[in-house]
């Protein structure tokens, strides 16, 4: 009886979706014919800017293969040039630079724009917070990017999840971490929230370009940093400036990277050109992710049995102490800027059910079954 029933389900949501979609697909193909046959010709040429070295691995390559897709989806309707941070703008510029119509798009992660607006920091990722998949969930399924476009609304950009580095490492330190007093004067490297827990720490932290951190970590202007995880720490060459390779990736356990745009360069666009560009931004999203997931494995090997790297795990009394001051460090940012607590307030609720379920599913799967 009951597979009968769900048979039925089936057999009649079938036939509502077909005959919906038929309804719907006729009387808009009436009424925007002749609009789109006006406009499909109309081509677009837009630079973007990103935070990254040119040609990056994965990122920089992640955001020339962003314009290649849109390219070829849009048949050479929309051309997008891609410059490296310093190419056109500085690195770290291309919020302003997007903002203020000199570039349409940039590619780079929110957290690098705290100074602009606090609660950016949070659409990147939180200190002891989401992993990528439960982040993507919060993001496109639970009311994210709603809240994420608001706060780049008075900025006029439009943003847009565009990669994510997956649970990153903990960072490369030129000393051992024993106790959370070892991060006393320490000068590290650490953008967003986590870069504000060390400091809580007695730390310094510092946020600085992709392309300068070695240099300043091998001259001793930084004491240590963190960057993302294995396969692209080693082409950095971080091993050849610090000893210790510390995991877990407290501060960053799934950070999301962005497309922002400007908003009436993106409305300028035809409907069929903005879907591509989310659709291209979506595929980004995707890509990334699965290029820092397969390389990992391969790259850490390398660094230790090759390279003589010093893995350590944060001691479990000093993660219990960073967590303490994560908290401490959010509580002070939702205070100060109602964004940042109404984006909390969103993030926190999604991450408690999430969370639950992921207990059940994963960490479950996990403990148990994977091996
Ligand atoms: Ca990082």
């Amino acid at each position: 009886m009951e597979s009968v029933k769900r048979r039925d389900f089936i057999r009649k949501a079938s036939v509502a979706a077909v005959g919906a979609a038929g309804v719907v697909s006729a009387c808009a193909s009436e009424k925007t014919n002749t609009a789109t046959a006006a406009r499909s010709t109309e081509t677009f040429n837009w630079k973007m800017v990103t935070t990254w070295p040119p040609h990056f691995p994965i990122l920089g390559v992640g955001a020339e293969k962003f314009a290649e897709w849109v390219d070829v989806m849009s048949e050479g309707r929309l051309k997008i040039q891609v410059y490296g941070g310093g190419e056109l703008v500085p690195p770290l510029e291309g919020f302003d630079a997007v903002s203020q119509g000199a570039a349409e798009i940039c590619h780079g992660a929110a957290y690098y724009w705290a100074g602009k607006a606090p609660a950016t920091q949070f659409f990147a990722g939180m200190p002891f917070g989401m992993n990528a998949q439960q982040q993507n969930a919060w993001i496109y399924s639970g009311g994210g990017l709603e809240l994420w476009e608001e706060l780049y609304q008075p900025f006029t950009l439009v943003p847009m999840p565009a990669g994510n580095t997956g649970v990153q490492m903990g960072g490369w330190y030129n000393r051992e971490i024993n106790s959370i007093a070892d991060f006393k004067g320490l000068k590290m490297r650490i953008p967003g929230l986590g870069g504000k827990v060390i400091s809580k720490a007695g730390g310094s932290a510092v946020l600085s370009a992709g392309g300068e951190i070695y240099t300043n970590l091998e001259r001793g202007v930084i004491d240590a940093t963190e960057w993302i995880g294995p396969y692209h720490d080693k082409l950095m060459g971080f091993h050849r400036a610090a000893k210790y390779y510390y995991y877990p990736g407290w501060h960053e356990p799934g950070t999301t990277l962005e497309l922002l745009i400007n908003k009436s360069a993106f409305q300028s666009l035809p409907e069929s050109l903005q879907q591509i560009v989310r659709t291209a931004a979506a595929r980004s999203n995707l890509w990334m992710l699965s290029e820092f997931e397969a390389q990992n494995h391969a790259a850490l090997k390398e660094l230790v049995n090759e390279h003589g790297v010093q893995l350590r795990r944060f001691p479990d009394d000093v993660i219990a102490q960073l967590k303490t001051y994560t908290e401490e460090v959010i509580a002070e940012v939702a205070a100060s800027d109602p964004m940042s607590k109404k984006v909390y307030e969103s993030y926190s609720a999604f991450r408690a059910n999430v969370t639950s379920w992921s207990k059940l599913s994963e960490q479950q799967y996990y403990d148990t079954i994977s091996s």
